[in-house]
């Protein structure tokens, strides 16, 4: 089973999404291995196309790959400052007062950013708190301040605007760079972009950016083949019976892949070239039984992410969104990057 993934298409989303926001910089959201793509590929792919900033969630994230990236490659980690942490050449964004002192008390001089709250009550500093340190904090000199918008996917959603003008009324003034867009709030306008926008699940050919060009290719390989008579049934729970006699081809990957189970009996497909075989029966935790009655040859392989099923059409089958089925990849695959 292979899972290719194309690096020129990541570059080319990555610029696509920087020249809807010429005035800022365009940095490039790395977290959960890039998207359970490799961020040891993916990162030093970014930085040599000119991206400067990155984003991670966590600092064992932006330890992985603070070598692999020069030193004028800055490494913001979403979660800030934890005790304990091993800050040393990332730069954390400061949730809370707590966090912005304990920062402050160990690492004088070394780079910091703040983010705050706007309204979706996730991370960062509330307008009291920040009102009660902002002093102090812009005279330490952040990085940047940011914030983070809960439903840029919407551009209608009322909590837009609302969070915008949140956003504006906590930080208009403060002479720091400031960054409040994601992809979704990339696609919602220049009101938004701000100086810095932070693109993620976009560089990966995922939805809201509905023009990205697709990154994934996911095909499996073919165990065996078989004939099953009408009536008989496939898979865990006999959950499937042959409406008529048929040819059931069993591929070599299942739920411990991420290929999630919630797919089984919900029409999604895998394809021989264009032809579409729709998968029957459970998927199981290693396998995918697939009915190729319609192929004349079965080929060695049958693509289950590609152009016929991109991620997000897979999400919505699963009842998801296309930043789980990507994350939810599994460690299993033999990747090649295009
Ligand atoms: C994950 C994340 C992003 C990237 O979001 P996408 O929707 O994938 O573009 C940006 N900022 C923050 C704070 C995030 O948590």
């Amino acid at each position: 089973m292979g899972l290719q993934i194309d690096i020129a298409a990541i570059l080319a989303n990555h610029a696509a999404l920087a020249a809807q926001a010429p005035t800022a910089r365009a940095a490039a959201v790395v977290k959960a291995d890039a998207y359970g793509l490799g961020a040891a590929t993916v990162a030093p792919a970014l930085y040599r196309a000119g991206v400067r900033d990155f984003f991670v969630a966590l600092v064992q994230e932006g330890r992985a790959i603070r070598p692999l990236l020069p030193p004028d490659a800055r490494i913001n980690v979403l979660s800030g400052h934890m005790a304990g942490a091993d800050l040393t050449g990332l730069t954390p964004v400061l949730n809370s007062p707590e966090q912005f002192f304990r920062d402050r008390a160990m690492r004088p001089g070394q780079p910091f950013a703040i983010q705050l709250d706007s309204g979706m009550n996730r991370l960062g500093m509330e307008a009291a708190e920040w009102a009660a340190i902002r002093t102090e904090a812009l005279a330490a000199g952040p990085a940047f301040i940011m914030s983070h918008l809960a439903c840029a996917d919407e551009p209608d959603h009322p909590a837009n605007a609302a969070q915008l003008a949140a956003f504006r009324a906590m930080t208009d003034g403060c002479g720091v760079l400031r960054s409040l867009a994601a992809t979704g709030g990339t696609l919602l306008g220049p009101d938004y972009h701000f100086d810095i926008v932070r693109p993620g699940v976009g560089l990966y050919g995922g939805q809201p950016f509905a023009d990205a060009r697709g990154v994934v290719t996911l095909s499996l390989r073919v165990i065996q083949t078989r004939d099953v008579r009408a009536g008989e049934m496939v898979g865990y729970g006999a959950s499937w019976h042959a409406p008529r006699d048929c040819r059931i081809a069993t591929v070599d990957a299942g739920y411990a892949d991420g290929i999630l189970r919630s797919l089984s009996g919900k029409g999604a497909h895998l394809f021989a070239g264009d032809m579409a075989c729709p998968i029957v029966g459970r998927v199981s935790m290693d396998l995918i039984t697939v009915d190729v009655t319609a192929l004349a040859t079965v080929p060695d392989r049958l693509t289950l992410i590609g152009p016929h099923q991109p991620i997000d059409r897979l999400a919505d089958i699963a009842g998801t969104i296309g930043y789980e089925v990507l994350t939810s990849l599994g460690l299993r695959y033999d990747r090649t990057y295009l």
